[in-house]
């Protein structure tokens, strides 16, 4: 074979590659720079494998608990590999039931694509909510000041995005039977704090 012949094909592939059906199903996401948010790519999220389920449209914004206490000392990322593989193997969802979560420190981290519904072990279908969940157990520790802020942050730029209603901020307990988020989290929406700082976020943007 001539090396011309050998280069035109090599460009045949590379070009139909970028152009053909080798789409990203996953791409990235662009945040705002004043969102701090730790992308899947950046760590390093495994893609999902198979059937991708039936993608949704955001409705609803749920906030959570990751129900089991968490360490000062524990790596949140290796949480996050740990968790998604459990997830996979041990309850065949597709990926980690949540669309973030938020660690100790507050700092966010990007986990199943918002396209795909979440999951729960509870019974309220998640379908159409953006599942927000916050590491830890407040149902025995302490929220910090800079974990309300990233979630506030979060919902706010959530709520912007996808056009949800201030009353469609709310708790997993608001929709089943369960202590998720814990009572040093959940009251942050029983008394509108959450509620009050994302409207005050979304009248400054609009
Ligand atoms: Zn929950």
């Amino acid at each position: 074979m001539k090396k011309s012949t050998l280069i035109l094909i090599l460009m045949t592939i590379v070009l139909t590659g970028c152009i053909g059906p080798f789409k990203d199903k996953f791409p990235e996401t662009q945040f705002p720079p004043e969102l701090k948010v730790v992308t899947r790519k950046a760590w390093k999220w495994k893609k999902i494998k198979g059937d991708l389920p039936v993608p949704q449209e955001i409705k609803k914004i749920t906030i959570h608990h990751g129900g089991e206490e968490f360490a000062e000392d524990k790596d949140p990322i290796q949480y996050l590999l740990n968790l998604q593989k459990w997830s996979r193997k041990e309850k065949g969802w597709v990926d980690i039931p949540y669309h973030f979560m938020i660690d100790l420190k507050g700092t966010i981290y990007e986990a199943r694509p918002l396209a795909y519904p979440g999951d729960t072990n509870t019974t309220y279908d998640p379908t159409g909510h953006a599942l927000i969940c916050v590491m830890g157990n407040y149902e025995v520790q302490t929220l910090s000041q800079a974990q309300l802020q990233s979630l506030v942050e979060l919902t706010a730029y959530l709520a912007n995005k996808y056009n949800v209603g201030i009353s469609d901020i709310a708790g997993h307990k608001d929709y089943a039977e369960t202590l998720c988020p814990g009572k040093d989290l959940y009251r942050y929406l029983e008394d509108g704090t959450i509620q009050y700082e994302v409207s005050r976020r979304l009248k400054k943007q609009n």
